[in-house]
């Protein structure tokens, strides 16, 4: 699960080099979750395991609200980068679950959504629509790639793990690993989306990748 503690947002300026970093991120990522989309709705084993995987590291139905869970999308998404995945979060999550990110492993990405910006406008959009206006503006993806998700595969005890003993050698060591039968690595009770929605949710990403195509031509 990911930490829910909330940090206070530093301003900083954007550049155009950030920008196009962003871009490429977000480009990348969508082109993973597309190829992932297909394999599921290709492939019924690969949808029940993505429905797993969204049990197992918690999910929920609105992706703006502040509940613990990822996003159905952002699951994807991990998913398309990494299986399988059991139990995710932040460095710091696991820094105070007791464990640390092992040596040379590197996170995994997820979408953030603008938030306040995309309710505004919604806002707006809404009052407009109210009047009887009808927006003609093509809606882009108000969303910024975030780094920084980890297994817990991708992790090791800092401590002494409560399940299996396992140790480090010493306070720099990040690479001595609990053995593949921890109950660590365990899948989590939670409940699966229902399927109808996970199959939604592919076919959405397979149309969110035509639209970028179509509005980047
Ligand atoms: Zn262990």
């Amino acid at each position: 699960m990911a930490s829910a503690t909330k940090k206070p947002r530093k301003r900083r300026r954007v550049t155009q080099a950030m920008k196009d970093r962003d871009t490429a991120s977000r480009t990348a990522a969508n082109e993973t979750l597309h190829a992932y989309a297909v394999a599921c709705l290709s492939d019924p084993a690969e949808l029940e395991q993505f429905r797993s995987i969204a049990a197992s590291i918690g999910w929920k139905y609105d992706p703006a609200s502040d509940d613990p869970g990822y996003s159905l999308q952002n699951v994807a998404l991990l998913a398309a980068q990494r299986r399988p995945l059991t139990h995710c979060g932040g460095f710091d999550y696991w820094l105070a679950q007791g464990r640390i990110v092992a040596e040379g492993e590197r996170s995994l990405g997820t979408f953030r959504h603008i938030g306040r910006k995309k309710n505004e406008e919604q806002a707006k959009e809404e009052e407009l629509a109210k009047e009887g206006w009808q927006s003609t503006k093509p809606r882009r993806p108000r969303y910024y790639m975030k780094k920084g998700t980890f297994d817990v595969s991708q992790t090791v005890p800092r401590e002494r793990c409560p399940h299996c003993g396992t140790a480090p050698a010493g306070p720099e060591d990040r690479t001595t690993q609990c053995p593949p039968t921890c109950a660590v690595f365990a899948p989590r009770p939670g409940s699966k989306p229902p399927r109808a929605l996970a199959v939604e949710l592919m076919q959405a990403q397979l149309q969110d990748a035509e639209d970028e195509g179509e509005a980047d031509q």
